[in-house]
């Protein structure tokens, strides 16, 4: 049996609207998701036992049945007890490089990459869909992280919809390393705030006008246009995170002056800047670690790709 090197790609939101609360205590969305080259990476060994084992040496990752990791690995040996019981378990180490609790879908990425890294190893030949079925299950990412790129994504982010590969960007991505902010909390204080007691599917008019930009953010994206790209970037978390941490919103600022759109990526909090070339996301990067100079701020510049998972290397 082969081990599997995989790739596993952070996203960007360049779209996040919150339609409405679900009965299910999830919510309705319209996102446009986008893969960028931030990656950790995820080795995949076979084990000739029936264990499924996890290493990851970053302090606030969980190395136990926490880890999304590890959770699609015995989701895999739940559904396909025949392959588990014939291939064995696996022995999972994860490489971080995704800034941890940062809005860029680490866990989430990380589950995708072990679904794809297992339907190989175990030889299950499943399509993309089955496997964003199964990372449904998990989280409302993982199904994009599965096959990743540009796309649109609505409900609770399971149904998706490619859109025209954005590949000429780069982005400037900053966070504050003590910063992290609870996924769950940044939704749960959104609900409080502006949907209690619209507990539907239903469409206010403020989101209905919204739900335009959207569209107008697809039509741009299909178009190819960067400039209205920048200009429709556009996060409901961003009224929740902001008033909270006003030096996630400074930096957002700092980025503006510079005279980049940017953006907090999903719950963040971390913030992204868009720039046409790599170049000038390293002139952004320098310019703002400068101006900021705060020795807590990590910046990074990550380009755009069209997918989420990659094997790099399988050995036997
Ligand atoms: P999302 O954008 O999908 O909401 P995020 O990027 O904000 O996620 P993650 O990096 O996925 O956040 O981490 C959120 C929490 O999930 C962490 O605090 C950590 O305890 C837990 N976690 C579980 N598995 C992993 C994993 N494989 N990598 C990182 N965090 C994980």
């Amino acid at each position: 049996m082969r081990s599997y090197s995989l790739i596993a790609s952070a996203k960007i939101n360049l779209y996040l609207e919150i339609i409405g609360a679900r009965p299910d205590g999830y919510h309705n969305l319209i996102m446009v998701l986008q893969s960028i080259d931030l990656a950790d990476q995820i080795d995949l060994r076979p084990l000739g036992t029936k264990d499924v084992c996890l290493h990851c040496d970053h302090p606030e990752v969980p190395q136990d049945h926490t880890n999304l990791a590890y959770k699609a690995a015995t989701l895999m040996a739940a559904k396909f007890p025949d392959a588990f019981a014939r291939y064995g378990g696996v022995d999972i180490t994860i490489d971080k490089r995704i800034p941890v609790g940062a809005g860029l879908a680490g866990g989430s990425t990380n589950a995708a990459a072990v679904l794809v890294g297992l339907n190989l190893m175990w030889n299950l030949k499943l399509s993309n869909k089955q496997l964003q079925y199964l990372g449904s299950l998990l989280g409302s990412d993982v199904p994009f992280c599965v096959v990743g790129g540009t796309m649109l994504a609505t409900g609770r982010g399971e149904y998706l919809s490619s859109l025209p590969a954005l590949d000429n960007f780069y982005v400037v991505l900053g966070k504050y390393r003590s910063l992290s902010v609870s996924t769950a909390w940044a939704y749960q204080t959104f609900r409080y705030q502006y949907l209690e007691g619209n507990v539907s599917d239903t469409l206010s008019t403020e989101n209905y006008k919204q739900r335009v930009y959207s569209e107008k953010m697809v039509y741009a994206i299909t178009r190819k246009n960067e400039r209205q790209i920048g200009q429709l970037l556009y996060n409901d978390l961003e009224r929740i995170v902001l008033p909270q941490y006003p030096q996630v919103q400074k930096l957002k600022e700092k980025f503006q002056h510079l005279e980049c759109a940017a953006m907090m990526s999903g719950s963040g909090p971390t913030v992204f800047a868009l720039t046409q070339s790599q170049q000038e996301a390293q002139q952004v990067l320098e310019s703002v670690k400068i101006e900021i100079s705060d020795p807590d701020l990590d910046l990074w510049v990550a380009k755009f790709t069209s997918s989420s998972i990659r094997v790099a290397s399988s050995v036997k």
